[in-house]
């Protein structure tokens, strides 16, 4: 199939052309239709798949088709509404609106917490066709009477799996609580949960259901080994495979903010080229950080399993899990940042004595067993060195033992900061 075959405007097949892509992503090829046609849909997708261009482009299409003289009105009330968990993915979803529908006169704007609310308040009074925001902040636009929701005709929550993670439930509740009953909602999730399932059944009317990556399998394009060690060779093993197999672009994962810095720090130490990227960190200086990691500056990026999620880099070579996550889920979303859109990935765990807990309920989860590989000078030895203390395993909390990353994200505070003058286009 191609994109051609869709029936979508030659306005938006061009901006996908001018992408490069000319075959669309099996969660493309069965959400792009239903969409057009107007029907609910309940897809199940990981980041990776092509799902953000998998609802993007056919809504693009059923805004701007045949509704010129409504487009062309000076003053917009939004007649999309898409919600993230994160600024960043609001930024990346904004980001594709734009890049899909920069042949059509569509506007689109990313409003998000964590950078000052008066340049959104001044972009939202131009009109948005296209609203792409994180809930705590829309919300503050609510109450603030900045933007009427009356007029959405098409709602997307995407990661609904993380926005009920992090706690974004009644916020949730709440928006969809201003939007008119008539309308198309489309809800996507890496996982189907009784809480998704849950939240779908009252949300969706007669869904098309799109299951395009089973829940917890890795794309198979992706390589998956473990590297047993000793907790304290874990550094030097980092080290060593960094140099002797020239790595370069790879994504680290580490468990904790504190944990991901001193990590930063080590390699950078050790001469790698290494930054950390965490909820922490101000706006600015993350973006500046995935922007050097983007344009191949720094060898290595040392995230949190929360910062990552919006982090979207075309064929990542490389995850590396310098620490295992307490949940096994999170494994899989790691692991997911490489091998995307059919390219070769590999993910890497370097996993200790003490973390061969995680390690057996992560394979339980993915239902496989994790090849195991031993480098030279690194082998493990047969009995555990005495274990520092470690915060309790259990149901998933947010990082660092307060609010996650993306609760505070989408929340007033944080950096006053103005997300550049892009994020609106016309
Ligand atoms: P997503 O799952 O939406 O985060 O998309 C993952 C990546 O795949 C993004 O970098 C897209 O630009 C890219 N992508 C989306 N659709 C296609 C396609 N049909 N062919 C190749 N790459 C694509």
């Amino acid at each position: 199939m191609k994109f051609s075959d869709l029936g979508l405007m030659p306005e938006i097949q061009r901006a996908v052309a001018e992408q490069g892509y000319d075959t669309p992503t099996p969660i493309q090829q069965q959400a792009i239709p239903a969409v057009l046609a107007g029907h609910d849909l309940m897809a199940t997708a990981q980041t990776g798949t092509g799902k953000t261009a998998g609802f993007t482009l056919p809504i693009l299409h059923r805004l701007a088709f045949g509704a010129n003289d409504r487009l062309s009105r000076i003053a917009r009330t939004p007649r999309v509404l898409v919600l993230t968990p994160t600024r960043e993915l609001a930024i990346q979803v904004e980001e594709s609106v734009r890049t899909y529908g920069k042949h059509l006169p569509v506007n689109s704007l990313a409003v998000f917490g964590g950078v000052g609310i008066n340049p959104q308040i001044a972009n939202l009074r131009r009109g948005v066709d296209i609203l792409v925001a994180t809930p705590g902040r829309l919300l503050d636009h609510v109450q603030q009477k900045n933007v009427d929701l009356s007029a959405i005709e098409i709602f997307v929550l995407d990661e609904a799996d993380r926005m009920l993670d992090m706690g974004f439930i009644r916020d949730i509740r709440k928006i969809i609580a201003l939007l008119p009953k008539e309308r198309q909602n489309l809800l996507f999730s890496a996982t189907f949960s009784p809480d998704i399932r849950e939240l779908a059944s009252g949300l969706l009317h007669k869904p098309v259901s799109v299951d395009v990556a089973p829940r917890n399998t890795a794309a198979e394009t992706v390589t998956q080994k473990v590297i047993e060690c000793n907790r304290e060779q874990k550094k030097d093993l980092l080290k060593h495979l960094f140099t002797t197999r020239s790595l370069h672009q790879v994504l680290v994962f580490a468990r904790t903010k504190h944990g991901a810095d001193a990590l930063a720090r080590t390699l950078e130490k050790a001469g790698i080229k290494a930054a950390a990227i965490h909820g922490d960190k101000s706006q600015g200086a993350r973006t500046r950080v995935l922007s050097e990691f983007k344009d191949g500056k720094l060898a290595a990026l040392v995230a949190t399993d929360i910062a990552a999620r919006g982090i979207d880099i075309d064929a990542l070579p490389y995850v590396i899990n310098y620490e295992l996550p307490n949940v096994p889920e999170d494994y899989v979303h790691r692991i997911g940042r490489t091998g995307r859109a059919g390219m070769e990935g590999e993910a890497i765990s370097l996993v200790c004595h003490d973390e061969r807990g995680q390690l057996k309920d992560i394979e339980r989860l993915i239902k496989r067993s994790l090849e195991r590989v031993e480098i030279e000078g690194f082998e493990p030895s047969a009995v555990a060195a005495p274990r520092p203390p470690q915060p309790p395993r259990g149901p998933r909390k947010p990082q660092g033992g307060g609010k996650s990353d993306s609760q505070k994200s989408g929340k007033k505070g944080g950096t006053p900061q103005q997300h550049r003058s892009g994020a609106r286009h016309h």
